[in-house]
């Protein structure tokens, strides 16, 4: 019969996807679901990005891409970050530069810290390269974001990774260059742990937001960041995402995607080049829109009786459950049953006790999940 490789134990298909697979299946049968579970933005991916990649397709970009990215593309990134085509490698999405780091720099036993609540991959992409995740509790209290001397205390001779995560998902947090500096100084007493900060939703932020290599150059030589076009560019299909860092990393990167995809799709990359060097106004107004159903969806939970802190960044809020239902996975259960409206259990970012709603959706559709959401409350 069949046998899953040993890799694999305890790593499931994400419950944010089987929370979207159950929707899909509600609404096959005919059910008026609320989805607010997803980290997609609802808007276009902007018309000048598609005709720009229709131009590449006409054009021949059709043939296998270099390994590392497009030069065009790499050459594009590196400009605005400052650094050298050699220190970029474009990935099919950033999702994919986080599980070639992992795979390209972790033997069996190397210990990564990140912190809880973290983005559901982390730990497993982790484990799935054969490390250990060692994940550090940073509740609501603490701002949901990792303090120094919890740091300190976590690093052994296995660490090779700290994971940061600025704008957070899910808790919308934002390291501050203070904080971010207060890090680095532990970590420059640790010259063998390197830094991993996915920065994906730096564009999503509502207060001043600073890169950790601008916060801490001098760590720039073992920092690897991870971006792309996803959440910023509405591009979340199109699977571009890039890491930046030292030479020697990026190299080991290549040669782990060379084995594993030979590079990301040439047309999305030409579509990700005019994204990064056409108008930038839509980012202007879609974080504005953004802000606004912040206010929104912060206002309507703790109305509704959910305590519900506003996110410094990002298009997630990560209020606690009711009271009178605690358990996360209980009331979401009970939310998409009696509401029709799904949201995503704590657990599933390493957290119990809270919510996940994304509100990257039409106001319209958070008035209404708002509204079910107070009912399915006050009935308790
Ligand atoms: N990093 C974080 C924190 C995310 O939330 C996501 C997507 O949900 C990703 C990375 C993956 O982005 P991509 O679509 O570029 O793979």
């Amino acid at each position: 019969g069949f046998r899953r490789a040993g890799r694999l134990d305890g790593i499931e298909l994400s419950e944010i996807v089987q929370i979207s697979e159950r929707v899909a299946q509600l609404r096959a049968d005919g059910a008026d679901i609320v989805a607010l579970s997803t980290g997609e933005p609802d808007f276009p991916t902007p018309t000048h990005v598609i005709e720009a990649a229709h131009r590449a397709a006409l054009a021949g970009q059709t043939r296998y891409p270099a390994t590392a990215g497009t030069p065009a593309l790499r050459a594009a990134i590196a400009a605005e970050a400052g650094v050298e085509p050699a220190n970029v490698i474009v990935s099919t999405g950033a999702k994919q530069v986080l599980a070639g780091a992992f795979l390209a720099t972790l033997d069996p036993g190397d210990e990564v810290i990140t912190t809880a609540p973290f983005w559901t991959s982390y730990a497993d992409m982790v484990r799935l390269a054969g490390g250990v995740p060692v994940v550090l509790d940073c509740p609501g209290a603490q701002g949901f974001k990792l303090t120094p001397a919890q740091l300190e205390a976590a690093i052994t001779s296995r660490t090779r990774w700290l994971l940061l995560n600025t704008p957070s998902n899910p808790t919308g947090a934002i390291y501050s260059e203070a904080e971010l500096q207060a890090l680095g100084a532990v970590l420059d007493r640790h010259p063998h742990v390197w830094v991993i900060s996915d920065e994906i939703y730096q564009h999503l932020a509502y207060v001043p937001f600073t890169p950790f290599v601008q916060a801490v150059p001098t760590l720039a030589d073992r920092t690897l960041i991870v971006n792309g076009v996803s959440k910023a560019y509405s591009m979340t299909g199109w699977r571009i995402g890039w890491g930046i860092g030292p030479a020697p990393l990026i190299k080991a990167m290549v040669a782990v995607q060379g084995q594993i995809t030979s590079g990301a799709c040439s047309i999305a990359q030409a579509a990700a080049l005019a994204a990064l060097s056409g108008p930038q106004d839509l980012l202007v107004e879609r974080r504005a829109e953004m802000l606004a159903r912040r206010d929104l969806v912060v206002a309507g939970l703790n109305a509704a009786g959910l305590e519900c802190a506003s996110p410094d960044g990002a298009f997630y809020v990560f209020p606690k459950t009711p009271a009178r239902m605690p358990v996360d996975h209980d009331f979401c259960h009970h939310l998409l049953d009696t509401a029709g409206v799904a949201l995503v259990p704590g657990r599933a970012f390493g957290m119990s006790g809270h919510l996940r709603l994304s509100f990257a959706y039409a106001r319209q559709s958070l008035e209404e999940g708002l509204a079910r959401i107070a009912r399915a409350v006050a009935a308790l």
